[in-house]
């Protein structure tokens, strides 16, 4: 038995299957580059569902990391520490708002918002204690704690973990009448990701995020965008509704925030609503630690200077461009934006699964979902080289599948 069949095979015995992962063992990554225990290389085309954008080793981040692991990792939120205000002052001007609210995971920052927008509805809105309704989408994706599946849309992640927490809408994604007849007196937030990434790279039609910006202001009601995957540089801007000059009320942000090393999430809000939370209230041991806070500080520093943002735009048209040239030839339909595609793969000739485990052969590690859609995010430290030897061995795969090889 290889190296590789004995740790799955320990792996599926003795771990929950709650994922169904690709029979690859990964042992070591540098850049874009993965290295399995049996020293095969692949192409990382998925990047830790974009908690990698700035790469595996990524130096600067990995040398913030060593420094801070010599000098202090943990001091709970008892205590101030010195790498806390640099990262909260950091975030919150790098996503231009008062207040940065610390967690650990997107799912904590997630129910950060939920509890921070009915607490302002309480406090602020005037709506009556315990009524606040919160406006989410179909096909939206923002975690897996049982308040979050309770609005999911997915029976697979929703299904058998009830009883469910109230107080959700759940209208079609990307109509902005819908958000509207959804609203009324009780309506504390509208929570949307700018782009749905779970869903597919799902892309709304051009124009809702502004106009889910000025439901949201005339009616009193908070702009919630969860930001956790389309955020940090993946779509060419720092933020998915940069594309469309929105300011939320609230960022939802993590996966790349933690540059690849720690869990780091986080919410961004004005003080007029990030204020409603008061010591007590809410909290989490882990939350801001002094690594994280390391951590974070040189994300930000990375995208302060504007060069991930740049490359996931160049490199963006390019993968864009080849994608576009394989539809028809056994894609049905290529979107995205900037280094983030979800491709369509006819069904007739593969699940998206099938294409993954096809790709893997070839040296290209990406993830389906909902079973036809293959999603490619490699990390923005991508060379142009690899990411279009990675477009064709998809080309590759393809056409072996077609019986064309
Ligand atoms: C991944 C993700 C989450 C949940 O993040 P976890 O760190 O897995 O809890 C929430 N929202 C979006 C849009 C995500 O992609």
């Amino acid at each position: 038995m290889s190296r590789s069949a004995e740790l799955i095979e320990l792996s599926e015995r003795r771990s929950a299957h709650n994922y169904h992962p690709l029979p690859v063992v990964v042992q070591h990554a540098e850049g874009a580059w993965l290295t399995d225990v049996e020293g095969r290389r692949y192409l990382d085309c998925l990047a830790g569902y974009s908690s990698l954008n700035f790469g595996h080793g990524n130096p600067t981040i990995i040398e913030a990391a060593r420094r801070q692991l010599d000098r202090l990792t943990l001091t709970s939120r008892a205590f101030f520490h010195d790498q806390f205000a640099d990262f909260c002052a950091g975030l919150g001007d790098l996503t231009g708002k008062d207040m940065i609210l610390p967690m650990n995971t997107g799912a904590e920052a997630v129910e950060t918002a939920v509890k921070v927008a009915r607490k302002w509805g309480y406090e602020v809105k005037g709506v009556p204690d315990g009524m606040a309704t919160i406006v989410v989408a179909e096909g939206n994706f923002h975690g897996r704690t049982t308040t979050i599946v309770s609005f999911s849309t997915d029976p697979d992640a929703r299904a058998g973990f009830g009883p469910y927490t109230p107080g959700f809408r759940v209208v079609e994604y990307g109509s902005a009448d819908a958000i509207r007849a959804a609203i009324d007196e009780t309506t504390v937030a509208v929570l949307i990701e700018p782009i749905q990434g779970e869903a597919g790279v799902v892309l709304p039609p051009a124009g809702y995020l502004r106009e889910v910006r000025e439901i949201c202001s005339a009616n009193n009601v908070l702009f919630v965008a969860d930001e956790i995957q389309s955020g940090l540089g993946r779509t060419g801007d720092t933020f998915a509704c940069d594309h469309e000059g929105v300011v939320p009320d609230m960022y939802l942000l993590g996966k790349a925030l933690g540059g690849g090393v720690v869990p780091v999430s986080a919410v961004a809000a004005d003080a007029d609503v990030l204020g409603v939370i008061r010591p007590g209230q809410h909290g989490s041991t882990f939350g801001g630690n002094p690594l994280a806070c390391a951590v974070g500080i040189a994300v930000v520093g990375l995208l302060n200077t504007g060069e991930y943002q740049a490359r996931a735009r160049q490199l963006g048209k390019l993968l864009h461009d080849r994608l576009g040239a394989l539809v028809g030839h056994g894609v049905v339909e290529v979107r995205g934006r900037g280094l983030w595609a979800g491709i369509d793969i006819d069904p007739a000739l593969a699940t998206g699964r099938e294409v993954c485990e096809a790709l893997m052969r070839h040296g290209v590690l990406a993830k389906d979902t909902h079973g036809s859609t293959i999603r490619l995010a490699p990390p923005i430290v991508i060379s142009e080289e690899d990411l279009l030897w990675a477009v064709e061995r998809l080309a590759d795969v393809l056409s072996e599948l077609r019986g064309e090889s």
